[in-house]
């Protein structure tokens, strides 16, 4: 049986029991949920492990590869445009779909009430998290790491790429090939240590999947969900346009690769993506489906793939661009288009803000109700169905990523694997230029 399939069963498997014992209240649920869940968690550290090591390596082998400055600098600025460019696409299709369902029309006063006071308390921590925030200034600065093994060890992400890509295009520049090769080289056996994990890791996802879906379904508000069904639902309409839609024209216009082939190659990553709603967590599976399943080179997908999980999320930036309208509309505060294009901009930053784990987008949407003048206490109503939302924006903000990575590649003239572009290669390798 495949890999995939086996995920797939363990998926349906985990949500049929959770579902299960949630909604018969069966009361042994939440005990055996409690049981089952450490191994959804015990599996994400594991394959987090491999994180810093499979970065770090593949960048500084990929900058190594990319040559010069210039060809950096290129691929650099297409993916950077390409993924502004997305987010705001993202938070506009979120937008219109607002302004036309008018989810917020729907929530009458007293779940309102209700769920202002399940909610509140917790609603005002994450205020309080989002003000904690660092300025610009200090964004941009910290993206220079002072101690590049102290940025590891954080796991903050973007000084750690920052530094990867400078060594490696600075390994390249060496000399003495003896020496550029042994540095090079160790970090391509590191690379492909990394990948040999997680092959490891892999095997033992469909039961990580059931583990880490019962656990969540098990502990769901279905009956909040019922409250608040436009607004889930426009969430959701939204999320499969961009992904069929944009992504879908992006794919098959501007990649000219097979989008069907394409949806089918990522599965794993979405499901993945889905099970633990953390694009980080999940970044080493779409760094392995990148160059294995779809034939994108290391040099593109070490680049793309790294910085896309940390700053390109277009699936919460969609979610946060329905979620500051459906507040607005049950306050009975119109945002004029004006406002609303703030939005566009506060959203598409909010989303380059939040980091790659659970619950992220939430928190920097405060910033964002806070700029368009909604009162942010608001995000008290939404919290109850964040979860199932936040699952699939992750799932959503991972197929980004890897539609940027493929975009990327082909404009950079690789070849890809033949099945996704529907031709044969001409040279007959996976990854004509890597
Ligand atoms: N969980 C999301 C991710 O990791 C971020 C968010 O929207 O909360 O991509």
């Amino acid at each position: 049986m495949k890999l995939y399939t086996k995920i797939a069963i363990g998926f349906l498997l985990g949500a049929a029991f959770g579902v299960g014992s949630n909604m018969l209240d069966l009361g042994w649920g939440l005990a055996v949920v409690d049981f089952v869940s450490p191994f959804g968690s015990g599996w994400i550290r594991l394959i987090r492990m491999i994180v810093v090591p499979l970065v770090v390596a593949s960048l500084i082998v990929g900058a190594a590869s990319l040559g010069d400055l210039r060809t950096l600098g290129r691929v650099g600025g297409k993916t950077v445009a390409f993924y502004i460019l997305t987010t705001s696409v993202a938070v506009s299709i979120g937008l219109v779909l607002s302004n036309v369902m008018r989810p917020g029309r729907g929530l009458d006063s007293t779940a309102q009430a209700a769920l202002t006071a399940e909610f509140g308390g917790d609603a005002a921590g994450r205020v309080a998290l989002a003000q904690e925030a660092p300025g610009i200034v200090d964004v941009i600065l910290n993206m220079i790491p002072d101690n590049p093994i102290g940025a590891a060890a954080n796991g903050d992400m973007l000084p750690l790429i920052l530094f990867s890509i400078l060594f490696g295009v600075a390994a390249s520049l060496i000399k003495d090939e003896t020496r550029r090769k042994t540095v090079v080289g160790f970090f391509e056996g590191v690379n492909d240590i990394s990948m040999t994990m997680i092959h490891w890791v892999m095997l033992l996802a469909p039961y990580a999947v059931f583990a880490l879906i019962a656990s969540v379904t098990a502990q769901f508000g279905w009956n909040i969900l019922q409250s608040l069904l436009f607004y889930t639902g426009t969430v959701i309409l939204g999320l499969a346009l961009h992904a069929l839609v944009t992504y879908g024209f992006i794919l098959k216009f501007l990649a000219r690769v097979n989008p069907v082939v394409f949806f089918k190659k990522i599965r794993e990553v979405q499901i993945l993506g889905f099970s633990t709603s953390s694009s980080s967590a999940t970044l080493p599976v779409s760094m392995r489906t990148a160059e294995e399943g779809l034939g994108v080179s290391k040099r593109i997908s070490s680049f793309v793939l790294p910085l896309g999980a940390t700053v390109n999320m277009d699936g919460t930036a969609l979610y946060q661009g329905v979620a500051v309208m459906f507040i607005a509309q049950v306050f009975g505060i119109d945002l004029s288009i004006g406002q609303q294009l703030t939005v566009v901009l506060t959203a598409t930053l909010a989303s380059v803000g939040a980091a790659g784990v659970p619950g992220a987008g939430i928190i920097t949407l405060t910033l964002v109700l806070i700029q368009a003048g909604v009162p942010e206490t608001g995000i008290a109503l939404i919290l109850g169905v964040d979860r199932i939302l936040d699952m699939i924006r992750t799932a959503v903000n991972l197929t980004g990523d890897l539609t940027a990575t493929v975009f990327v590649a082909r404009t950079e003239g690789e070849e890809l694997r033949a099945d996704v572009t529907g031709r044969e290669p001409s040279t007959g390798s996976v990854a004509a230029t890597a």
